[in-house]
């Protein structure tokens, strides 16, 4: 069989070009992934215990977008969500992101928003032009607050001082002195009511002509399977065979801990609900330990299952061919990533798309409304020809 595109990766990107392909233009596509499930990082599944998880750390839908949301909408109803996020250090937990209960518990009794303001006024470090993590956050809070929450977390996250980061690392965090303490900015926040996976296998069941081969890397197919466009969703640099460096990435590895509701009732006093573990989906730990948070997603998804499940996220180092997490923000890296760019720029019937392929890190609308874009270049680029 002849296929219009091959499309490598059958994530976010990979699925929607699918079936915008199929439905819009009657193209046929093989969409070809090496993992054994569709979603990419953002698949979920039941573990062993009858708990939905994540399976590449926790994914919370948000979005701002109307086009993304209408157009994720034909494949799933939604579940608002209230992401909450808590911060353990120094033995008890923080509300974050910082605003005026966490304040409240710093000083150890009731405060107002004026006198928060004030005090952020004496202790923030004046810094016309912030122009690293470290510096975004003391010229908003001071060197107490950074030290706390921000220091310790973005230095296991990324083995760099925020001071050798992007300022934009960090920014994505709310600071403020209210009480709000939502963790995300956009007006809709809400996971696939039936899950990230089962959301996919419909985009799948709505796109004729798309076929799906799992387990299967890209490399082994290409010269047998024949097509007339190639649509990329991996790795750069892996695609041109590393030829101009390896580009930095962090990685992480997730430890998973399941509990019966027999083990759960000694964590009822500090979870505050029965059948949970922690007292909030996700608890950041800045200070102590070598894992970055615990999530416990049954909070967010609003699983009726009486075990649950924990995962705790470890940062690590990347290593070429493993799992490439986050691209590494700095000027170093973006260079780097520029001279594939310049390569793939005179590629003539091949495609890049998603986080992999261009190198950023971009939550999933921002890859949903790229994909549509991307879908409309390939209309243009068919009429035209
Ligand atoms: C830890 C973590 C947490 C995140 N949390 C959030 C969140 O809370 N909210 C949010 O909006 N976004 C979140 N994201 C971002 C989200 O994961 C991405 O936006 C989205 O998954 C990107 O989709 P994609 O299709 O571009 O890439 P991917 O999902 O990575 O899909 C690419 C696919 O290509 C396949 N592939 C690569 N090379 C080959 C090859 N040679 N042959 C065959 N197949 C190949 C891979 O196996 C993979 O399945 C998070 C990301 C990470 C890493």
């Amino acid at each position: 069989m002849h296929y219009d595109y091959l499309i490598v990766g059958a994530g976010f990107s990979g699925l929607v070009l699918a079936e915008r392909l199929s439905n819009e233009l009657g193209a046929s596509c093989l969409v070809v992934d090496r993992r054994a499930h569709l979603g990419g990082n953002a698949a979920d599944e039941y573990d062993d215990h009858g708990v939905l998880v994540h399976k590449y750390g926790p994914h919370y839908f948000r979005t701002d977008s109307a086009r993304v949301l209408d157009y994720l909408s034909r494949f799933t109803s939604w579940r608002p969500v209230n992401y909450q996020i808590l911060s353990w250090t120094k033995q008890r937990y923080w509300k974050f992101p910082v605003n005026l209960n966490t304040f409240e518990q710093m000083i150890g009794r009731p405060s107002t928003e004026e006198e928060f303001k004030a005090h952020l006024e004496k202790v923030r470090v004046p810094i016309a032009n912030p122009a690293n993590s470290e510096e975004i956050i003391i010229s908003q809070i001071g060197w107490e607050l950074y030290e706390k929450f921000f220091k310790g977390y973005t230095q296991k996250q990324w083995r760099k001082s925020p001071a050798e980061l992007d300022a934009s690392v960090c920014a994505r965090i709310p600071l403020r002195t209210n009480r709000d303490d939502a963790y995300l900015r956009e007006k809709f926040q809400a996971l696939p009511a039936a899950g990230y996976t089962r959301m996919f296998e419909r985009i799948l069941a709505a796109s004729p002509r798309v076929h799906v081969l799992l387990k299967a890397d890209y490399r082994e197919v290409m010269n047998t399977v024949s097509h007339t466009k190639l649509i990329y969703t991996g790795a750069i640099d892996e695609f041109y065979d590393y030829r101009a460096g390896v580009l930095p990435y962090r990685s992480l590895r997730f430890e998973p801990e399941s509990f019966t509701p027999e083990q759960l009732k000694v964590r009822e006093e500090i979870s505050g609900h029965a059948g949970f573990w922690q007292p909030a989906l996700q608890v950041n730990y800045p200070n102590e330990f070598d894992f970055t948070r615990i999530v416990e997603v049954k909070h967010a998804t609003g699983q009726l299952c009486t075990n649950t499940t924990i995962v705790r996220e470890y940062p690590a180092d990347y290593v070429r061919g493993g799992e490439a997490y986050y691209p590494v923000p700095t000027e170093e890296s973006r260079r780097a990533y520029s001279a594939y760019a310049e390569i793939a720029r005179n590629e003539k019937n091949t495609y890049f798309a998603g986080r992999l392929a261009t190198y950023r890190y971009l939550n999933m609308d921002q890859i949903v409304d790229a994909a549509l874009d991307l879908f409309e270049t390939i209309r243009a680029d068919r009429s035209a020809a």
